[in-house]
């Protein structure tokens, strides 16, 4: 689809300062001490959240509808009502200890744009919608982007309902208290494409100097379980040459997987993050360790490269030694590119406005993850102070939340066509 007028929305930008203050506003409900949001999925505060968003979205003329899992579709007309919308979105239930920008943004960035297009009395050939997806954060009710995993199909509306928290209250009773059991049938609900505008929650951006991040893809994740087993024996009487020292072996081990992300860049990740020695006594020689391997890259292929070296390392290992080394896959999920489409049209976007900007993967997953497997999607960061973000000091710079709101609107623009 090709704007039929491109002189007419070329100059065309949102306004920053009406957005950091839908920001402000919004990060007033459920405002912890330190400055961040306490806001969880499906609390009454999620619901003040809610019903402020979709008040916006009302008067800015969007109709809404809701479906079975709380899922929240604000919709502009387009001139040709049957294509499929062109959809932005994201989710605005934060971490215990979250912060204003992750999720918020994507959610009000897709506000304003909407606001901008009635601003310039703009109409667009197909529909666009607003959408923010229930539960993204998995913080209160696992499984984590439960809104957008039942869209989706990833599982069932039955699964996801019967969700409880710590205290024993479920997805289904808690949607119903806050007035967000919609009766639209999840998935039931085309899409043309699907931008999602989100804070980087790394250091990349920043740390290249770069305002918009165009993001290609979502990394792959490969979790194990590593077990090494040696002897436990003395630390006194036990000469150095006649020990089976597990942790000795592991260690080696866990510099290798290190060393293994090096090998398969510039995206390749890994990471030990839990470790447990047996005994763990001072005086005695480790019998066993067991820990944590975690490995990411940006295709399966990459990921599959990673999970052969490291099996191959850990053999060698192995024989060397003469101690057992057992190497057990327990999680995997698959790496998800986005559109080429969609991300030359984030690109395009980004050139236009004269932005400095850098193709990159997210280390994260997001609702645009889901997305991707049902329409074109593509997203967009921009860099969030020191990379930190589920953390209440999580901050933005307000040139940058406008920077990226620009670029959503010209992607968005460029899938949804002018009616000139
Ligand atoms: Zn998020």
């Amino acid at each position: 689809m090709s704007i039929a007028n491109p002189v007419a929305t070329a100059s065309m930008r949102i306004n920053g300062e009406r957005l950091w203050q839908s920001l402000m506003d919004l990060a007033r409900i459920g405002a912890t001490p330190k400055g961040g949001v306490c806001r969880l999925a499906l609390s009454a505060l999620d619901g003040q959240g809610r019903d402020l968003v979709v008040g916006w979205a009302r008067e800015a003329g969007l109709s809404v509808t809701i479906d079975q899992i709380g899922n929240v579709f604000m919709r502009r007309p387009g001139r040709n009502n049957s294509l499929p919308p062109i959809m932005t979105g994201s989710h605005i239930d934060t971490q215990p200890t979250g912060g204003k920008f992750d999720g918020n943004y994507g959610v009000l960035a897709g506000l304003e744009v909407m606001r901008t297009l009635n601003d310039h009395g703009i109409q667009t050939e197909a529909p666009m919608e607003l959408a923010f997806w229930t539960n993204e954060e998995g913080s209160r009710f696992v499984p984590v982007m439960m809104g957008s995993g039942v869209f989706r199909g990833a599982f069932t509306l039955a699964h996801a309902y019967a969700a409880t928290d710590v205290d024993g209250k479920t997805v289904k009773d808690e949607l119903q208290k806050i007035g967000y059991l919609g009766p639209e049938v999840p998935g039931q609900h085309p899409i043309g494409a699907y931008f999602e505008t989100h804070i980087e929650q790394g250091p990349v951006l920043e740390d290249h100097g770069k305002t918009i991040g165009i993001v290609t893809g979502v990394l792959g994740i490969r979790w194990y379980d590593c077990i090494v087993e040696g002897l436990e024996a003395h630390a006194g009487p036990t000469p150095m040459h006649l020990r089976r020292d597990a942790l000795q072996v592991a260690t080696r081990l866990m510099q290798e997987v290190v060393a293994c992300a090096g090998r398969h860049g510039p995206e390749g990740r890994g990471t030990v993050g839990m470790v447990q020695v047996f005994p763990n006594s001072r005086n005695v020689i480790p019998g066993q360790v067991k820990f944590s391997i975690d490995l990411r890259n940006d295709s399966d292929a990459a990921c599959d490269a990673m999970d052969a070296d490291i099996r191959g390392v850990a053999e060698a290992l192995s024989r060397e030694t003469g101690l057992a080394i057992r190497l057990d896959l327990v999680s995997s999920f698959p790496a998800q590119p986005f559109h080429p489409d969609c991300v030359n049209a984030v690109a395009l976007g980004a050139e236009a406005l004269g932005y400095s900007s850098m193709r990159c993967v997210s280390g994260a997953g997001h609702d645009a993850v889901y997305m991707a497997q049902l329409a074109p999607a593509g997203m967009i960061f921009i860099p969030c102070k020191d990379g930190i973000s589920h953390n209440e000091v999580e901050d933005a710079d307000p040139a940058h939340i406008t920077a990226g709101c620009n670029v959503l609107l010209h992607a968005m623009l460029e899938r949804a066509g002018v009616v000139g």
